[in-house]
């Protein structure tokens, strides 16, 4: 019979408290997963309507383009 060599000392430490910290990216609008192409917003309207809050009193910016989707275009 073979004996076999106890090692009961096995150290883990990986439990480090700030070491893992996952804060995904949530949009300040609605807390929506960010995308990273409208960071640090969720999507361009979110992206429009907080730019259009600050910046209701000195310019408006009309963004109409894709409200709903609506891709028909006439080529002229
Ligand atoms: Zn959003």
């Amino acid at each position: 019979m073979a004996e076999y060599p106890k090692t009961g000392e096995t150290t883990v430490a990986m439990s480090d408290p700030t070491a893992i910290r996952v804060t995904a990216p949530k949009c300040v609008r609605c807390g929506t997963s960010v995308v990273a192409r409208f960071r640090p917003f969720c999507s361009q309207r979110c992206s429009d309507i907080d730019l259009g809050q600050w910046a209701s009193g000195s310019y408006r910016i009309a963004t109409q383009q894709e409200a709903s989707g609506h891709d028909d275009e006439t080529a002229s």
